[in-house]
């Protein structure tokens, strides 16, 4: 069993005092691409922040800024195994995302959202923490309804490719609503669709971190099967203030409940903006489509605008341009360093 108690007096890191009487929230997946915007939003409010992730997927460099700040700490650990963790809320943001990471260790991925979930939850109901789930579209696997309501069930094949990932999730959501039956835990399960920003991989696999990367550097840009598969994209700083307001929801509140931008558009179109976008020479070629792949996908966000007045601000060209910045610099970044 991993346990970790801040030390209480001074930040490890930097060996500043920290204020006392501060609300502790325990991110788990923190170094991810959505977790560290997430820890990043939590410390701006006043929050002590525990990161706790593998780095199987995520980066030490994507909370590197944070190391210094006397309320971030840092702990390595797989939440595969069980661990005590004191804190009054938790987000489990600990999973792989992109389908070439889940795909790669499927039987871990599987076994990283059922474990990973009742580890969270265990460690929730010691300390009666408020415990946040971040769940998936892909529990409506390839949709037979459009756009998807929560009370939609979903149509996953369950023993295909992605079935480690989409069953993991539903898995865990299961373990979610059983916990709040049986022990009264205080649930907050949120489906996150299509999310991009900064700090995704270069080599993430996802559609937008390719076809900006590909475009920038002025090579093919990829569509999977004839482009003609919907997805809708949430800007990252969108959905943490979703996550924000369903954390801060009162009781009764545990969703599920869908974070997403219901601006649907075809994959064919992406590529045709992130190339107009970056005034790049690439070419849009197509490869073969991907086993499952779903072909539509929209969020009916109803229950997030009524129960968390929420809604996303930013529209995708907005930002893509902030994503493209994003890589624009980080590749001129790899680029110096070949050079020296
Ligand atoms: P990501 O891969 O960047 O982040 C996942 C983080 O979890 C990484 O830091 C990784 O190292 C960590 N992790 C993975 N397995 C772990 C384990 N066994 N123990 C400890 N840490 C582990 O992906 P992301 O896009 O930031 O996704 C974060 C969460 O949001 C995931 O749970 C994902 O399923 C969910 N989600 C994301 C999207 C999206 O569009 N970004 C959509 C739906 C759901
Ligand atoms: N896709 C694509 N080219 C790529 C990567 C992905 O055409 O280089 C397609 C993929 O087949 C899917 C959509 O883009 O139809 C979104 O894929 P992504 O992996 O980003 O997320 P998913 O919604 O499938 O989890």
């Amino acid at each position: 069993m991993r346990s970790f108690v801040p030390s209480e007096g001074y930040s490890e890191v930097s060996g500043k005092p920290v204020p006392q009487g501060l609300r502790t929230v325990l991110v788990n997946g923190g170094a991810g691409f959505l977790g560290s915007h997430l820890c990043e939003r939590l410390l701006q409010r006043g929050d002590r922040v525990i990161c706790l992730d593998n780095f199987s997927t995520g980066r030490r460099v994507n909370v590197d800024h944070l190391a210094s700040n006397a309320r971030f700490h840092l702990v390595e650990h797989d939440v595969r195994q069980p661990f005590d963790i004191e804190a009054s809320l938790i987000f489990n943001f600990a999973s792989p995302a992109s389908p070439p990471d889940y795909q790669r260790d499927p039987v871990g991925t599987l076994l990283t959202n059922v474990l990973g979930a009742v580890n969270t939850l265990d460690c929730a109901c010691k300390t009666a923490a408020v415990v946040v789930q971040s769940s998936t579209s892909e529990v409506y696997g390839d949709p037979n309804q459009s756009p998807q309501p929560e009370s939609y069930c979903g149509n996953v094949n369950p023993i295909g490719p992605r079935a480690c990932y989409d069953e993991g999730k539903r898995s865990a959501e299961t373990l979610f609503f059983d916990y709040h039956r049986t022990y009264g835990v205080d649930i907050k399960v949120g489906r996150i669709f299509n999310t991009y920003g900064p700090r995704m991989r270069l080599d993430d696999g996802r559609v937008v971190s390719n076809f900006i990367v590909q475009a920038l550097r002025n090579a093919d840009l990829t569509i999977y099967g004839d482009g003609h598969q919907t997805r809708s994209f949430c800007y990252v700083d969108d959905l943490v203030e979703g996550f924000l307001r369903f954390s801060a929801a009162g009781s009764a509140c545990h969703g599920p409940i869908n974070l997403g931008n219901p601006a649907e558009i075809t994959v064919r179109r992406l590529a045709e903006i992130v190339r107009d976008l970056t005034n790049s020479r690439s070419r849009i070629v197509h490869l073969p489509a991907v086993i499952d792949d779903p072909r539509q996908r929209r969020p009916d966000i109803s229950r997030a605008m009524a129960e968390l007045g929420w809604q996303p601000r930013i529209g995708l060209e907005a930002g893509l341009a902030r994503t493209v910045g994003y890589f624009d610099s980080l590749l001129a970044g790899a680029e110096k360093a070949e050079a020296v």
